[in-house]
C-alpha cells in the first residue's frame, strides 16, 4: 500500500492534510472534503491510491491536448474524488460519487508500464477525476515510467498545494503535459465551486515555468463565468504568462445539480474572437 504524503498529525489526534489548497483538518474517523483521504487513528490514509474505476484508450485531443503528441492515443486512468465541488461537474459520477464505486483496476507501476507498452503507446493520462488525489501513486510510478519512455499527462483543476505541485512537477519531468481547468476569473465564482483562483493561477505559472507543456480549459457555464469583462481579463492574464498557452473554450451541458441550458454557441465564438486577439492558439470544444 502506498502511504499518503503531505499531512501532519495534531495533538488532538486530528490530522491536517496539505495535498490541496483546502488544508483540511480531519478528525479521527472522518475524511477530508475530497472524500478520499481519511484519518484512521491519527494517521492520514488514502486507500484509493493506485486503484481506478475507469480505464480507456483515448485520442490525446480528448484530454484536451491539441499541441502535444497530436494524432496519438493515450492510456487513460480515472479514480474517484475531487478537491473541488462544482455543481455542474460533467464527471460527477466518479468525481463525487453518491454510492460506492467498484475500483476494479488496481495497477502497480510495472503493470502500468506493461499495459501501456502492450498497447504500443508511450503516454499515460490521469484524468476523469482530479489526478492530484493520485499524486503519491504518480510520483511512485514516475521513475519506472521514465525508464520506459512513458510520458505522464495530468488533466487537473490546478488546486493542489504549492508543495504538492512542485513535487508533481519534478516527478513528471518536462516530457509530460498538463491540461489545467481555469474555471472562472473571479474569487466569487471560485468560491461557489469550492475552489481558489489564486492557487490555480500560481500553479499554472509553476507548470509553465517548469517547462511542462500546458494547455488550459475554460468551460463556459451560464450564470457562473459568462461575463465578457471577466473573460477578457482572464485572457490578458494568460497572455502575460505566455501567448503560446493553448486555450480551449468549451461548451457546458446541464449536469449534476446545475440545470441552466447549454452554453450559447454564439457566445463561445465571441469569446474565442476576443481570445484570438491575445493568444496564438484558441480552440472551441464540445460544440
Ligand atoms: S486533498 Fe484537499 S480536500 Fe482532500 S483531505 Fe487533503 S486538503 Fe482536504
Amino acid at each position: 500500500m502506498i502511504s499518503a504524503e503531505w499531512w501532519r498529525k495534531n495533538d488532538d489526534n486530528s490530522v491536517s492534510c496539505f495535498l490541496c489548497f483546502r488544508g483540511c483538518k480531519i478528525a479521527d474517523g472522518h475524511c477530508g472534503a475530497c472524500g478520499v483521504r481519511f484519518n484512521e487513528k491519527g494517521v492520514l490514509i488514502s486507500p484509493y491510491l493506485g486503484k481506478f474505476c475507469a480505464c480507456a484508450v483515448d485520442p490525446v485531443e480528448k484530454k484536451p491536448l491539441y499541441h502535444w503528441k497530436p494524432d496519438t492515443l493515450i492510456y487513460s486512468l480515472g479514480s474517484i474524488g475531487c478537491t473541488m465541488n462544482c455543481p455542474f461537474c460533467q464527471n460527477y459520477r466518479i468525481a463525487r460519487p453518491e454510492k460506492t464505486l467498484p475500483l476494479t483496476h488496481e495497477i502497480t507501476a510495472y503493470e502500468l508500464v506493461r499495459n501501456v507498452r502492450d498497447l504500443n503507446l508511450d503516454s499515460v493520462a490521469f484524468t476523469y477525476n482530479e489526478p492530484t488525489l493520485q499524486a503519491e501513486y504518480i510520483c511512485s510510478c514516475a521513475p519506472v515510467l521514465k525508464e520506459n519512455g512513458i510520458a505522464v499527462v495530468l488533466v487537473t483543476n490546478g488546486a493542489m498545494s504549492s508543495e504538492a505541485a512542485s513535487e508533481i512537477i519534478s516527478c513528471m519531468g518536462n516530457d509530460g503535459a498538463v491540461n489545467i481547468d481555469i474555471k472562472a476569473f473571479n474569487d466569487k465564482a471560485y468560491r461557489m465551486l469550492d475552489g481558489s483562483l489564486g492557487t490555480v493561477k500560481s500553479n499554472i505559472q509553476s507548470f509553465v515555468q517548469a517547462g511542462i507543456h500546458t494547455e488550459l480549459t475554460h468551460l463556459v457555464v451560464p450564470g457562473i463565468n459568462d461575463n465578457i469583462d471577466s473573460f477578457a481579463e482572464m485572457v490578458e492574464w494568460i497572455a502575460a504568462v505566455s501567448r503560446d498557452i493553448p486555450l480551449h473554450i468549451t461548451r457546458y451541458f446541464p449536469a449534476r445539480n446545475y440545470h441552466e441550458p447549454p452554453t450559447n454557441t454564439e457566445l463561445l465564438y465571441f469569446m474565442a474572437s476576443i481570445a484570438k486577439g491575445k493568444l496564438r492558439f484558441v480552440h472551441i470544444g464540445n460544440v
